[in-house]
């Protein structure tokens, strides 16, 4: 669907080619900035933005680009997160698929401002087909000399590479990242140091996600506040959200950060499909606490959700109906994270393990009277105590069911059976725990 900024010319027949991309303006930023406007005011500009990372994180971006050591006597590397494995999540791999200059022009654009010569754009396993999309664009770019020795006859040198990692979650991790790009096995580093410190190679390692850096160019050619237009004096700009669920229309909106949770739903996605109910939300990709039908209005920005309980993530919005047991839908997540963990640090190795365990005996109907209490020690001995974010990732879903559905948790428990395909007569769909107890 078309937005106002990155989703503007989405749909433009040939965008994805560099005549196509050219047609639009595309590259007139480039040629403008690269050996023209001094690397710092571009990084004051992307401040003054307040341009906040489009991953899931939402950290200050002209922030992170000035921690980036000026005076390094060694290399310095700019790597796209373009991992994209949080579920319901999956917004950069349109970007990529129809703008691929787009993200050329923002990493060329972000490594002058930083002063780094290679860019890495590292792509989750499953993104084949956008890699070849991609080493297309980047050959089209050197071969205009918009990459490569001397870009746009600046003198600058930037080359572009992309990278295809083996397909594991923990690998959006940026650290995580960085260590499957060098090689290793992806898992996660100690920090500090931070990436922007010591990254890549033990080098200064711009990390920054795909949707991140396709709003570069925007903000460089047209101005700060320009950008601020859309969105909330702390959250500003717009924000690609992937939808999912049973809602009419599906897929991934542009929408000015701050809109109404309510309003992307009922007038965006066309409402509830064949007269279901939402029953909950899950705004920010699966590893964020969800939100009640009753909170509902809540702002899409990154302080409304925050006050809310929960965190606008990656902007995997996951629509929840009134169908739904929430002891199975917490149990699939769940059992994501048990699967993804990488088995680093043992409260996210064996508390993922114990709480996939849990729920599945109270969704077949073996539940025991301290499950649920089990269960959020479990959740509370995960969140702050792992050694990277998955743990919290893993902790946070639990903790929010339980905090807003725990009537549901106790009715498996006490009746060893599932109260929402009690309510749902004359639905097919048997769980588990109601076969057990048939
Ligand atoms: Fe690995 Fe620990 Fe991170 Fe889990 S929290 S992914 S075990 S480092």
């Amino acid at each position: 669907m078309r937005g106002p900024l990155l989703f503007s010319d989405i749909d433009t027949p040939g965008l994805a080619s560099l005549e196509g991309y050219r047609r639009g303006g595309g590259y007139a930023t480039l040629a403008a900035v690269v050996g023209k406007k001094p690397a710092d005011e571009c990084i004051e500009i992307v401040k003054q933005s307040g341009l906040r990372g489009r991953g899931g994180a939402g950290f200050p971006t002209g922030l992170k680009w000035s921690f980036v050591p000026k005076n390094s006597p060694r290399a310095r590397y700019i790597v796209c997160n373009a991992d994209e494995s949080e579920p319901g999540t999956f917004k950069d791999r349109e970007l990529m698929e129809k703008n691929p200059h787009l993200l050329i022009e923002g990493m060329v654009l972000a490594g002058y401002a930083i002063g780094s010569n290679t860019g890495y754009i590292y792509l989750r396993g499953e993104f084949e087909y956008i890699q070849r999309i991609l080493d297309r664009a980047i050959d089209e770019t050197r071969a205009a000399g918009l990459s490569g020795a001397n870009v746009a006859g600046s003198g600058f040198r930037f080359d572009l590479h992309t990278h295809l990692g083996a397909g594991a979650y923990i690998c959006g991790e940026e650290t995580a990242l960085l260590s499957s790009l060098e090689g290793f096995r992806g898992q996660p580093r100690l920090k500090p140091p931070f990436p922007a410190v010591e990254g890549l190679y033990a080098c200064p390692t711009l990390v920054n996600n795909v949707e991140t850096l396709m709003n570069v160019p925007h903000i460089l050619n047209h101005g700060a506040a320009w950008f601020r237009q859309w969105g909330t004096e702390k959250s500003p700009g717009t924000k690609i959200l992937s939808v999912s669920g049973p809602v009419k229309r599906p897929g991934n909106y542009e929408v000015p950060l701050g809109m109404p949770l309510s309003q992307l739903i009922d007038d965006l996605c066309g409402g509830m499909r064949d007269g279901m109910k939402v029953k909950a939300v899950i705004p920010g990709g699966s590893s964020v606490p969800l939100l009640p039908a009753s909170l509902l209005d809540t702002g899409l920005d990154f302080e409304s959700m925050n006050a809310a309980g929960t965190f606008l993530g990656s902007g995997g919005v996951i629509v929840i109906d009134e169908g739904t047991c929430m002891v199975d839908a917490l149990w699939n997540i769940t059992r994501f994270y048990e699967h993804e963990s990488c088995g680093k640090c043992t409260p996210c190795r064996e508390g993922t393990y114990w709480m996939s365990e849990v729920l599945r005996r109270l969704e077949h109907g073996e539940g025991r009277a301290d499950d649920l209490d089990l269960l959020a020690d479990l959740a509370d001995n995960i969140l702050g105590k792992s050694f990277c974010a998955l743990g919290d990732a893993a902790a946070m879903p639990v903790q929010g069911a339980l905090l807003h559905f725990r009537d549901e948790f106790e009715h498996h428990v006490t009746h060893r059976s599932c109260l929402v395909n009690r309510r749902r007569d004359g639905l097919s769909v048997v769980r588990p725990c109601e076969q057990a107890h048939a």
